[in-house]
C-alpha cells in the first residue's frame, strides 16, 4: 500500500493534527515537540485494555513518546510530555512490531501514533509485505484531523477515541485544546463513518470498528453525561461506549485546584446511570477503585525485551 504519509512530504510542513503547526520538523518542532524520527517510550503486551483488545495474550502496546495534547492530569506524562522515550529507526521500529507479534498479541495498538504516521505506516507495510498482519488499534485522544483520517482509512482498523470534554473552557485548561470538542466530535464521525460498530472473530478479539472512552472527570461528570447524549443523537447507541472512572490526580494535576483528587462514587453514579437510560447497547463501565489508587504508569503491561526503550 501507498504511504499516504511520505516522510519528504509531511515533515518540513507538519500538519499531521488540528495544531496544523506547519513546521519543518527537521530542523525544529511543533506544539507536539516531535522532531522527525521516532521516538518509543516501550512496548509490549497490555492486558487493562478493554477485553476484545487485551484477549488472552494481551494488547500489543506501543506507547510512543510526544502527544498533541498537554493534558495536565496525563498519567503518561514522563513521555507524552516530558519527551522520554527512545529514538528508533525504521527498522527498529518494524523489530517491534516483529517482537509483539512473536509474544502472540493479539494487535498493535498505537498509542498517540499521530506525529510518528510517516514512519509507522511505513514499518507495517515491511510487515504486510512479508504477510504479517495484526488488527492496528489507533489509540488516540480524538484530537486528530479528519484529512489525516480520510488519508488512513484504509490502514488503520480500529479506532480506540476519547471524548474528553464537552466544554471548550474545560478542554482548554486541562489539555490547551480549546477547540477539542468541535474537532474530536468531527473526527468521532469520520471514524463511524468509516469503521462502524465494533466487529471480533470468533474468538472474541477485535478487528476491526470504533470504541469511544469516556475518561469522567472530577468536578466534571455533567460533562460525560452530555458526550454521552451527544453520542445517542449523532452516532447511536450501537457505538461501544467504555467509560472510565480511574482519573488520578497525576503531574500537574496534583497542585491544580478542583484537579487534585479522585472522582467521587456519589458522582460517577449519574453517569453510568445515564449510559444506561440512555440505551447504549455494548460497552464497559470501569468501577470506582475505592481503596486502591489506580496504578499510574504502563499499568496492567509487561514491557517487552529490551526494556532498555525506558530510559530517556
Ligand atoms: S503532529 Fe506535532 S508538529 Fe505536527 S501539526 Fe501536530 S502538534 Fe504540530
Amino acid at each position: 500500500m501507498t504511504n499516504s504519509f511520505p516522510p519528504e512530504t509531511v515533515f518540513p510542513a507538519c500538519r499531521l493534527c488540528p495544531r496544523g503547526c506547519g513546521v519543518d520538523r527537521r530542523q525544529t518542532s511543533g506544539f507536539c515537540r516531535a522532531g522527525d524520527r521516532t521516538r518509543v517510550y516501550t512496548f509490549g503486551p497490555h492486558h487493562g485494555e478493554e477485553p476484545p483488545f487485551s484477549g488472552q495474550h494481551g494488547s500489543g502496546t506501543i506507547f510512543f513518546s510526544h502527544c498533541n495534547m498537554r493534558c495536565l492530569y496525563c498519567q503518561n506524562y514522563p513521555w507524552s510530555q516530558q519527551c522520554k522515550g527512545r529514538t528508533l529507526s525504521d527498522e527498529e521500529l518494524v523489530c517491534v512490531l516483529e517482537e509483539l507479534y512473536r509474544r502472540r498479541c493479539h494487535n498493535w495498538n498505537m498509542v498517540t501514533p499521530t506525529p510518528w504516521l510517516p514512519h509507522i505506516v511505513e514499518a507495517v507495510d515491511v510487515m504486510r509485505r512479508r504477510n504479517i498482519r495484526l488488527p492496528i488499534i489507533y489509540n488516540t485522544s480524538g484530537y486528530e484531523s479528519t484529512a489525516t483520517l480520510t488519508a488512513m482509512h484504509e490502514w488503520a482498523d480500529i479506532y480506540l477515541t476519547d471524548l474528553r470534554y464537552a466544554d471548550p473552557r474545560t478542554a482548554a485548561e486541562a489539555s490547551q485544546a480549546p477547540d477539542y470538542v468541535h474537532i474530536a466530535r468531527e473526527a468521532l464521525l469520520e471514524m463511524w463513518r468509516r469503521k462502524g460498530p465494533l466487529q471480533t472473530d470468533a474468538d472474541g478479539i477485535g478487528v476491526r470498528g470504533v470504541v469511544c472512552r469516556i475518561l469522567v472527570l472530577p468536578g466534571r461528570a455533567g460533562e460525560a453525561i452530555d458526550s454521552l447524549q451527544w453520542l445517542e443523537r449523532h452516532v447511536g447507541t450501537d457505538i461501544p461506549v467504555s467509560l472510565m472512572a480511574q482519573y488520578t490526580p497525576a503531574w500537574q494535576a496534583r497542585q491544580r485546584r478542583g484537579w487534585d483528587r479522585p472522582l467521587t462514587i456519589e458522582e460517577y453514579r449519574p453517569v453510568t446511570d445515564a449510559m444506561s437510560e440512555l440505551g447504549f447497547t455494548t460497552g464497559w463501565m470501569q468501577d470506582v477503585a475505592t481503596d486502591t489508587p489506580a496504578p499510574l504508569i504502563g499499568y496492567n503491561m509487561e514491557a517487552a525485551e529490551p526494556a532498555a526503550l525506558v530510559a530517556g
